[in-house]
């Protein structure tokens, strides 16, 4: 006898910041939601470099948000989950010359940020199911309506969120490999929580280090940091880990712990809305292709897809404006970014050619543009 199946009006999937958003801004409009995340602790394991964006850095980065108040405040985290102020972030070539440039954000542990902003979620209204993975989805030709089959359950609601992140579930179980719906140039990414002699700023380093990606150092504390690797998927030769251990030793950094994760480099996908579901965060395809950061990205797309049916169910307005309003926000800077991506990936073989290149662009604010996600210059 199958277990009955729970009738929601949104279910999200992932506990994410894009799924805790998302939630939070549906469940204070009044909308009954329950979120499912797999995980048995929110946020556990951490999967990040843990650099948070402040909200400046989010506004100098995306268009039209300067007005929208929901996000501005949701972009004003407690002090106690800011560890280090990153004001600024320096870009090592290989020779160990390097340009620093300002950035408007911060160090701290994902693990108490995405349980904060579940948390909130939940203050808010929201539902919150740990240890409920979503396994299947399965048709019901009877009603009509998909049943999410999961881990503790079977559950159907009238709007699905994906936000499970860069491996996006939803999106692989209904349409496999499709690329529409899929993230694409997954990269494989390996982190450290390291003790020693650590530096003030966000250091990124380009090379051999990391071919085809950046090694990073993000100090958390006076002696503490986070330190990691993300290269593109079969560039490296041996292990990442031990390329990772290596780093470190090579910096006299003591290794406390190791994590990791995927993250998809390939931009956008291309369809975020399918029938009734909006696929938000990394599952979307959301992150920067040319630094790896997605935090904010997620929770502007969450908040996005609450707000479209939100407005979808009061005033009738289609879901896609959720998309087209991801596209004029977030659009230009994912677009320049994923184009300073492909110029690494094509031009940047070996440490002399990508010591060339960036002694050119460093000067004239090439690199600058780069990391701001600004439109490349086109030199070469
Ligand atoms: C190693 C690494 C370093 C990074 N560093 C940074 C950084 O410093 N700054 C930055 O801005 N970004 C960084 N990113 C990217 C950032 O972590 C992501 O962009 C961000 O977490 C995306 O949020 P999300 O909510 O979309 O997805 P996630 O944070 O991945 O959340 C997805 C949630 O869905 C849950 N889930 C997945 N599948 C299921 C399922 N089948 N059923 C139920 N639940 C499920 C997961 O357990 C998870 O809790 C980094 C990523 C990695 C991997």
């Amino acid at each position: 006898m199958p277990t009955p199946v729970e009738h929601r009006q949104v279910i999200v999937i992932g506990a994410g910041p894009a799924g805790s958003a998302c939630a939070q801004r549906l469940a204070e409009s009044g909308l009954d939601v329950l979120i499912l995340e797999r995980r048995t602790i929110v946020g556990n394991p951490a999967q990040c470099g843990e650099c948070i964006p402040h909200w400046g850095e989010v506004v100098g980065t995306f268009k039209h948000l300067d007005d929208h108040s929901w996000l501005k405040t949701y972009f004003e985290f407690p002090q106690r989950l800011q560890l280090h102020r990153l004001d600024n972030m320096r870009v090592f070539l290989p020779s160990g010359k390097s340009y620093e440039f300002e950035l408007d954000a911060f160090a701290g542990h994902r693990l108490q940020f995405d349980g904060y902003l579940a948390d909130k979620a939940v203050q808010a209204g929201a539902e919150l199911r740990v240890n409920t993975a979503l396994k299947r989805i399965q048709h019901q030709s009877k009603t009509g309506r998909d049943v999410l089959v999961t881990s503790d359950g079977r559950f159907s609601c009238d709007f699905l969120i994906d936000a499970s992140g860069s491996l996006a579930h939803v999106g692989r179980l209904r349409h496999g490999q499709d690329p529409v719906y899929r993230p694409e140039d997954q990269v494989p990414t390996t982190y450290a929580q390291v003790r020693g002699k650590v530096p003030e700023t966000f250091d990124v380093f380009l090379g051999s280090v990391a071919p085809n990606g950046y090694a990073w150092i993000i100090p958390k504390g006076p002696d503490t940091a986070n330190v990691g690797l993300g290269v593109r998927a079969g560039m490296l030769k041996g292990n990442v880990k031990e390329h990772l251990i290596k780093f470190c030793d090579d910096l006299n950094l003591e290794i406390l712990s190791f994590g990791g994760g995927w993250i998809p480099m390939g931009g956008p996908v291309k369809r975020m809305v399918d029938g009734t579901t909006l696929a938000v965060g990394d599952a979307a395809g959301l992150v920067m292709p040319s630094n790896g950061g997605g935090i904010s990205q997620a929770i502007i797309s969450g908040c996005f897809a609450a707000e479209a049916i939100v407005n979808h169910l009061e005033l009738g307005s289609p879901l896609s404006d959720y998309e087209a309003k991801v596209r004029a926000s977030l659009g230009k800077a994912l677009k320049n970014s994923l184009r300073t991506k492909n110029m690494g990936y094509a031009f940047f073989r070996g440490d002399f050619i990508t010591e060339t290149i960036l002694r050119i662009l460093g000067p004239i604010g090439g690199i600058k543009r780069a990391m701001e996600c600004d439109r490349p210059l086109w030199i070469l």
